[in-house]
């Protein structure tokens, strides 16, 4: 009976599903032509954003060269950036919310399809393990808030003090200067760090960490830790991460947008372009906006591309470690 009823549900699916694509032109040989599917190499590929990528990008090629996985790859890479605290919009030393609190946004998500993350987790180096453990351990996708921190102190992560006296001070300055809340287009203040990864199996993952725009409100959650927005990958297809303000990426799904237009044919850099011109198309575009993407498809071709000047990014690709300035769509 069960087998029955399975049989029929597959077969009602596959019909759907075969009306579906001829309507819309999502016919298979569509899809799995531009790239995709039957492909004959791998190329290992670690690409992520800004100029902290390089040492980021360097431990996770480590990890990959070493025979480990893309998934293991892009958790220790971005552990780099929560450490560094030189990096001011990622973990420890990044930038505080307007109440002077570092809120951290952390996702994570494997070839398998599956992912985790957290939301305005506080006192956590690398909040990115942690969504990678929301992911392994629980039946849901995000955990947020001081529910995320209890599942982290219930795994044996501890507390640390993430503001660094650098950022306090800067807070500080902020507040003297009326505490009006406005977001810049400037690398100062946009370092999010999104890194995807294929490992020597042709495996794809993807990680994605920040402790998001500098002096934002209290309670606000950006792009970073939603899946579709500031990360998405399909390991038939590719991947892409974004950088920059979070409410457009948001409501424009960019990282999801990329990697569907990657499954129709454009390659990863066409799919950044036309992910940056939607912005234009969709929504209001500030002049202070900045938004920046980078994307890989399942062979390994790459693309990235921002809104306005100054978004950099790492690649790693045939043993070669090196940081671009991403063209641009307008000054
Ligand atoms: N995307 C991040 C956010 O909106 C900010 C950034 O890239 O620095 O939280």
């Amino acid at each position: 009976m069960g087998s029955r009823r399975n049989f029929i549900r597959k077969s009602l699916f596959g019909a759907l599903a075969a009306g579906f694509a001829s309507r819309y032109g999502y016919a298979s040989g569509l899809i799995e032509k531009s790239v995709i599917q039957n492909q004959e190499f791998i190329k290992p590929t670690v690409i992520s954003t800004w100029f902290h990528g390089l040492e980021a990008n360097e431990a996770a090629w480590k990890i990959m060269q070493d025979g480990g996985s893309a998934l293991d790859a892009v958790e220790k890479g971005v552990n780099v950036s929560e450490a560094n605290p030189s990096v001011n919009s990622v973990g420890y030393g990044g930038l505080p919310d307007a109440s002077g609190n570092v809120t951290l946004d952390a996702c994570i998500m494997g070839s398998d399809g599956n992912a985790g993350s957290v939301a305005c987790l506080q006192h956590i180096l690398h909040p990115v393990s942690v969504a990678r453990l929301v992911m392994e351990k629980t039946p849901h996708l995000m955990l947020s808030g001081d529910g995320a921190l209890k599942f982290a102190l219930d795994n044996g992560f501890r507390k640390t003090n993430l503001l660094t006296p650098e950022a306090k001070a800067a807070w500080k300055e902020w507040k003297k200067s009326g505490s009006s809340y406005a977001p810049m287009a400037n690398w100062e203040n946009h370092d999010t760090i999104g890194l995807v990864a294929i490992d020597h199996n042709g495996s794809i993952a993807g990680a994605c960490t920040t402790s998001g725009m500098a002096f934002k409100h209290q309670g606000r959650v950006g792009d970073s830790p939603i899946i579709g927005a500031g990360l998405y990958v399909d390991n038939k297809v590719g991947a892409a991460t974004a950088t920059g303000e979070g409410e457009a990426v948001m409501k424009t799904l960019g990282s999801f947008l990329i990697v569907e237009l990657m499954r129709n044919g454009m390659s990863p850099q066409e799919a950044c372009e036309m992910a940056i011109t939607r912005l234009l198309e969709t929504i209001y575009v500030h002049k202070n906006m900045q938004v920046g993407y980078v994307a890989v498809n399942k062979a390994g071709e790459t693309g990235a591309f921002s809104l306005k000047p100054g978004f950099q990014y790492a690649l790693f690709q045939d043993n070669e470690n090196k940081l671009f300035d991403a063209p641009y769509l307008m000054d």
